[in-house]
């Protein structure tokens, strides 16, 4: 069967990526999010195993000895980390696998699957990202600027990733992220395999999907 997809949706606190796979996978059954491990607490309304696998500092470092995890960072404090089985199992089940993580996150990813999807989420301005970060009323003063140095610093990373996708409307990032999912698995070297071992002409739904 052929390997999904890995889309690594990244870019600085408060760009929106949340906002944006959430929309994305209400729109389309045919991606899966991977869920991450944090030793961060719980916000309200947050479920363990759903949003995040809720660990201990001490579960975590355990999985991180055992060589558990695809990548994990330190993130503002916390670890936050991709469980490895579980990503590979959906991506060999031919699933098409999105990670939304932090930027360390997303270019250790890379260093490991070169074939991944990487996308940059911008903010539409430096001053919005802020706003955004504010909003959310769970930061401290203190943390707020830490996340919004943080940002500043992090945008120079965008030249290692292949996509940029603006946040100004959700809607409208949603889109682009689609066309570019239709453009990557329109790429030869994806479906070249496919092209090649098909004896009786190409059925387009196989080599698609
Ligand atoms: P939050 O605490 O706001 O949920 O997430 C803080 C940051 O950690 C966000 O930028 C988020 O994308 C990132 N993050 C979430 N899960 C992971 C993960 O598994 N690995 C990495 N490297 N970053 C993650």
């Amino acid at each position: 069967m052929k390997k999904g997809v890995l889309l690594v949706i990244s870019g600085p606190s408060g760009a929106g990526k949340g906002t944006i796979c959430k929309a994305l996978l209400k729109k389309r059954n045919d991606l899966h999010i991977s869920v991450s491990a944090t030793t961060r607490s719980p916000r309200a309304g947050e479920i363990d195993g759903v949003n995040y696998h809720f660990l201990t500092k001490e579960t975590f470092e355990e999985k991180i000895k055992n060589n558990e995890f695809l990548e994990y960072a330190e993130v503002y404090g916390n670890y936050y980390g991709t469980p490895k089985t579980d990503v590979q199992k959906l991506l060999n089940n031919g699933k098409n696998v999105i990670l939304e993580i932090d930027i360390q996150g997303a270019l250790k990813v890379k260093e490991n699957c070169e074939d991944g999807i990487f996308i940059f989420i911008l903010p539409p301005s430096m001053e919005e990202l802020k706003q955004r970060i504010i909003n959310r009323g769970s930061e401290t003063p203190e943390s707020l600027m830490t996340r919004f140095k943080s940002a500043y610093k992090e945008i120079n990373y965008i030249s290692k990733y292949n996509y940029a996708v603006v946040n100004d409307e959700v809607d409208l990032a949603v889109e682009k992220i689609e066309a570019i999912i239709t453009t990557e698995k329109c790429r030869v070297d994806r479906i070249k395999d496919k092209i090649l071992d098909s004896k009786e002409g190409f059925i387009h739904e196989q080599l698609y999907d």
